[in-house]
């Protein structure tokens, strides 16, 4: 293996191109032209360009980026609007209540909207200027170790040109193995490099499972003279319809410039009803009078989804591996109350980066010394922040009006509540088998305009999502019949329903009721949705050759 691949080596290579990485190397640079270090950096990312698989809320929380950057907005950083209040409304099916009181972890005043996708461009190219050799269109398909089998030195990108036999077409290309003394992982929410670490290293074991929750978001252009000119906050989130309150999530809608607002739906994936729809809830909150009453009149822009994980604190990993660290909401950075994580995945990157410094400055990379990030890490803000909501994602998996009473003592005993590390079930392990007598789920009327209402494919276009057709699909199943027979018949093939790509078809012959899981890689937006929320562990992700995914611009 590797004979002939091309190796090439850095100081420090950072695995994917989202805050927590950029603001890492950003840091990294500054920190070593302070001390007279030269280091060279690489940054990788799978998407064709920086940005193009970055998405998020998103309200940013400056704190970080102001320790990073104080002259951030001199420096153009691209602000859509600041926040002028928040609005928390409680949704049933025809009617709305404003919420009096909003916890102060959701205060949002002083904060920005951004679009993510933007937000790391223009990182991305301060950290170009602070000269990070960013190589966008490659993807780690693999971690490489020493032969030690436990210090890490590298990744090798994926092969391209490869066809969908597996076979190498003409003009393939063989990955690369691109080493580095320090390789910092930060692929965001499920990220299949840090899933590898995990098996070879063990570093979630004695953690809580972590848990994810899915978001899907629309940019809308809305008609003039719209709703947020009039009201008094320009961040809105839900709760309540569809799900109601035995399901975690909710909707978002934040103001934009020009016009537009970002419009989303986050379900936490702890759900346990098979039949529920993440798209069809989506369109059912676009569809509630009180969203209508802002979107309506409206073009969808843009779309897309992605996961995020929210389990927090007791899920963050063993934060570094001789060689190695872990950066980003990948690693648990994410303050789920607050529902942010740009800022703490960005304060990770900042500290891992102070460590990365000292290990140079020592010249020894093991784990002894990056150590130091985890100890960094708790002694700040960001262990503060990440402890505070240490139980929230536990109580607001469970189901019944009980979690509301957890939640208020949390509020008030600074996130210890009642039972401190409470414990949580695996998204996997959550779904209940359907029950013949069940009454099924009310279908959404799905009338879809092309224009403020699109179906999942339109979305998938709006996304702009491509991939080379002639490759090995990167969705991996495991045993095709155990979907079109065991899980059929206890969950009626959720993955239908989950993914809201259009991925996964389930098609029946009508004549000999043959069933067939028909699966459309070219569709997928990366979302990961499918790897966590399977209920037999029957679908891994893969980074496809890299290059290919959505390409978001504005959401
Ligand atoms: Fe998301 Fe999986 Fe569907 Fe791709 S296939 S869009 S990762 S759920």
């Amino acid at each position: 293996m590797g004979r002939g691949r091309e190796k090439i080596e850095f100081d420090v290579l950072f695995v994917g191109g989202g805050p927590a990485n950029l603001a890492g190397a950003i840091h990294l640079m500054q920190l070593a032209t302070s001390k007279g270090i030269h280091l060279e950096v690489a940054m990788i990312e799978k998407g064709a360009e920086i940005g193009c698989h970055a998405l998020s809320g998103a309200v940013l929380n400056p704190i970080a980026l102001a320790e990073l950057m104080p002259d951030y907005r001199e420096k153009g950083c691209p602000i859509e609007v600041d926040v002028r209040g928040e609005e928390l409304r409680f949704l049933t099916e025809t009617s709305q209540y404003r919420v009096p009181f909003v916890p102060r972890y959701m205060k949002n005043r002083g904060f920005h909207i951004i679009s993510l996708s933007r937000f790391v461009r223009w990182l991305a190219e301060i950290a170009e200027g602070l000269g990070v050799n960013i190589f966008p269109g490659f993807a780690g398909k693999e971690v490489r170790y020493a032969s030690d089998r436990k210090t890490v030195i590298g990744i090798r990108t994926g092969d391209k040109g490869l066809g969908k036999d597996g076979r190498p077409r003409a003009n393939f290309e063989p990955g690369i193995d691109i080493l580095a003394k320090v390789t910092v992982l930060g692929e965001g929410a499920g990220g299949s490099l840090l899933r590898e670490v995990s098996g070879a290293l063990n570093i979630f074991s004695g953690k809580m499972p972590q848990t994810f929750e899915t978001g899907i978001k629309e940019v809308i252009e809305l008609p003039e003279g719209n709703y947020f000119l009039s009201s008094r906050g320009n961040v809105i989130h839900t709760f309540g319809y569809p799900l109601g309150l035995n399901t975690h999530g909710g909707g978002f809608i934040y103001q934009m410039k020009d016009n537009r607002v970002s419009v989303g739906f986050v379900v936490g994936l702890s759900y346990r009803d098979p039949m529920l729809d993440l798209y069809e809830e989506f369109m059912r909150f676009k569809r509630h009078p009180f969203a209508q009453r802002i979107i309506s009149g409206g073009r969808v822009l843009e779309h897309g989804a992605r996961t995020l994980t929210s389990s927090g604190y007791y899920s963050i990993p063993k934060l570094s591996v001789d060689g190695a660290v872990f950066v980003g909401t990948g690693a648990s950075m994410l303050n789920a109350p607050a529902l942010k994580g740009i800022h703490t995945s960005m304060k990770s990157g900042m500290l891992a980066a102070e460590t990365m410094i000292e290990a140079f400055q020592k010249g020894d990379f093991t784990q002894d010394t990056l150590n130091c990030y985890q100890e960094l890490i708790e002694s700040t803000w960001l262990k503060e922040e990440l402890y505070r909501g240490r139980n929230f994602a536990q109580t607001v998996s469970k189901e019944g009006l009980i979690k509301f009473f957890h939640l208020g003592a949390q509020y008030l005993t600074g996130g210890r509540g009642i039972i401190d590390k409470m414990p949580i079930a695996k998204d996997s392990d959550t779904l209940k088998s359907l029950r013949p007598e069940a009454s099924p789920r009310k279908k959404v009327k799905a009338v879809y305009d092309d224009v403020l209402f699109v179906d999942k494919l339109t979305g998938v276009y709006l996304s702009k999502t491509q991939h080379r057709e002639d490759q090995p699909s990167h969705l991996v199943i495991h045993d095709p019949k155990l979907c079109v027979e065991q899980c059929f018949r206890t969950y009626r093939c959720p993955c239908t329903r989950f993914c809201p790509g259009n991925v996964y078809e389930l098609e029946i012959d009508e004549n000999t009721d043959e069933k067939r899981l028909k699966v459309n890689p070219a569709n997928c937006l990366h979302c990961k949705t499918c790897e966590i929320k399977d209920p037999y562990g029957n679908i891994t992700w893969t980074c496809p050759e890299g290059g290919d995914g959505p390409k978001y611009t504005i959401v």
